[in-house]
């Protein structure tokens, strides 16, 4: 595995490789089995693989969690190592916003970016879409790998990349679990040992609105999701929201779309999970 630090290198080692395919997965490192999916998609996609670990101040409104965020290059290259990665795209944060981070991407988002999450951590997708822009353009990847983990995140680069005429296909990875069900995230590690018991009950409530489509309302799936992850000691939900999947608005009724999904966040202590469920898919 070959480990870059700079544009101009990344860029004159893939023009020397003059491969068919490059595929890209972007990650702020702290590596699980969630990521290497990611990664082993794109390597049996691809001629060549880019996985890069940028851990990028933008995205953070909460600059304490930008603190904390796990931060392991040795252990993450090994396990890319593992996994046959090609290419190791570690940048520094200057090597990423040259001309400094206070710039915006101008895009219309059609309002992906402010609803959920958008709501809750302010700034945060304009964080999302100025890497993503800005890593794009260095990689300048055939194909894109992202997880459904984040599912407002990937509709909003699937948007930009659309709006903008990016010459990169998006291609999305189902969410990779424990398995107990709780869905694999680099904040996981941060759970003290009782809130880590009890948070699959994120993922068993999310199967529980899915299994009560046909008997209970959508406002009743909410509000017996909300109470139920309101119950471990230290638990709080901060939303559990079903919405069109394609707008991301929020729905009242089975009936309001054809493409449903249901999205949570809920503080386990001080830390934030997200886990999210298609409740519905059918083909217009
Ligand atoms: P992150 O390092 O958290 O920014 O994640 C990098 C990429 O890995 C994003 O596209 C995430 O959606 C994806 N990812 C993170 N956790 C999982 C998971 N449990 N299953 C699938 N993809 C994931």
């Amino acid at each position: 595995m070959k480990i870059i630090t700079t544009a101009k290198k990344l860029k004159s080692y893939l023009k020397k490789k003059k491969s068919k395919s490059v595929g890209f997965v972007p990650t702020m490192g702290a590596l699980h089995n969630g990521h290497l999916s990611l990664v082993e998609m794109s390597m049996m996609q691809n001629d060549i693989t880019v996985v890069s670990i940028f851990v990028n101040p933008t995205q953070f409104n909460d600059k304490d969690d930008l603190k904390k965020y796990p931060r392991n290059l040795d252990q993450d290259a090994s396990l890319l190592e593992s996994v046959n990665t090609t290419v190791l795209f570690a940048p520094s944060t200057e090597e990423v916003y040259p001309n400094g981070m206070d710039y915006k991407i101008e895009v219309d988002l059609k309002g992906l970016d402010t609803r959920l999450e958008g709501e809750f951590r302010p700034g945060h997708f304009d964080g999302v879409v100025q890497v993503v822009h800005r890593l794009l353009e260095m990689v300048k990847p055939t194909n894109l790998y992202m997880g459904q983990k984040d599912f407002q995140q990937f509709s909003i680069i699937g948007r930009m990349i659309k709006s903008l005429k990016m010459k990169t296909n998006l291609i999305v990875h189902p969410i990779i679990r424990d398995k107990d069900g709780l869905a694999l995230s680099s904040r996981n590690k941060r759970l003290t040992e009782a809130k880590r018991k009890w948070a699959p009950l994120i993922y068993l409530n999310l199967l529980r609105i899915k299994a009560s489509m046909e008997t209970h309302s959508v406002q009743e799936c909410i509000d017996i999701a909300t109470a139920n992850l309101s119950l471990p000691l230290g638990f709080k939900p901060e939303y559990i929201q079903v919405v069109d999947g394609k707008t991301l608005k929020p729905i009242t009724d089975w009936k309001d779309a054809k493409y449903i999904v249901v999205l949570a966040a809920v503080w386990a202590g001080n830390i934030r999970l997200i886990d999210n469920m298609i409740l519905k898919m059918k083909k217009s």
